[in-house]
């Protein structure tokens, strides 16, 4: 499956990690698979959403788990309400808990969360959308971001460099990215007001759209994203993509639409180390 990720096995739970992120030493990070959990069918086994009807109290399970493996406590963990928006939050040790243990503390219409913080846990949650994590290893920023097509579309990884910028003075061009399981182009199907979406924004939107015999077209989002958040700055060659599909991989990964809607969601996890090697 490429060498654009590492698959962790840490007893029953397997995460996907960056490569060039551990070769930083500067951050704790995974992105989960649906393996190893509590969770019961339509949610097995480790959802960490609470918002798709599981039982609260299996996601809080599932969610410690999921710390345990990032040496993080779940008090110390933030969470977003993601609505596919492109709102960016820069948070701080006042947003540690939000979302934790309950869907409604999550810090609301909020897709991508940047934190400069050591020992504060960035957690976003998947079904086919594209986990994006980026780090600048220079001035030691983190950034963690929720993109579907629409966040796609108005460019939220573009948004989160721009942030970083704003706020911490991050050079996008010192910066790593990457870019996790989603569904992939051999699986994604859309109709044409999402590619003409595409085309009003991008002019390589033919790059990453392929028809497809039904009039539909076949779009490939991790790309699409590789493009943006290099046209933002970051360097081709900083840019990791995982290359695994969620919809292909239903043993391993939740897809949204593999399962018509009703499935648990994965974790995208990234913690600043307070102690860096
Ligand atoms: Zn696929």
């Amino acid at each position: 499956m490429g060498n654009g990720f590492v698959q962790k096995d840490h007893g029953n739970i397997v995460m996907f990690e960056s490569p060039s992120f551990n070769k930083t030493g500067l951050v704790r990070h995974g992105f989960s698979a649906r393996i190893g959990g509590a969770g019961k069918k339509p949610y097995d086994a480790l959802n960490l959403a609470f918002h798709v009807g599981d039982d609260p109290e299996t996601v809080i399970h599932n969610r410690q788990a999921a710390c345990r493996i990032l040496e993080a406590d779940l008090s110390h963990m933030v969470t977003a309400q993601q609505v596919h928006g492109s709102n960016i939050r820069v948070v701080g040790w006042e947003h540690a808990g939000a979302g934790s243990l309950s869907y409604d503390t999550a810090l609301p219409e909020t897709d991508g969360l940047v934190t400069n913080v050591p020992g504060l846990l960035l957690a976003t949650f998947y079904a086919d959308c594209v986990p994006l994590f980026v780090l600048d290893p220079i001035k030691k920023i983190i950034a963690s971001i929720h993109a579907g097509w629409k966040g796609t579309v108005s460019g939220i990884g573009a948004e989160a460099l721009r942030k970083m910028s704003d706020v911490f003075g991050s050079n996008p061009g010192d910066c790593l990215a990457w870019i996790g399981p989603s569904i992939g182009r051999c699986c994604y199907e859309v109709e044409e007001m999402v590619l003409d979406k595409l085309k009003q924004q991008y002019r390589w939107w033919g790059n990453v759209a392929t028809p497809s015999p039904n009039g539909k077209v076949k779009l490939d989002l991790p790309s699409a994203n590789r493009n943006i958040l290099v046209e933002a700055g970051i360097k081709l060659d900083n840019v990791e993509m995982c290359h695994i599909c969620t919809l292909c991989n239903q043993d391993m990964l939740f897809s949204y639409r593999g399962s018509q809607g009703v499935t648990g969601r994965m974790g995208a996890f990234i913690i600043l180390r307070a102690n860096p090697d």
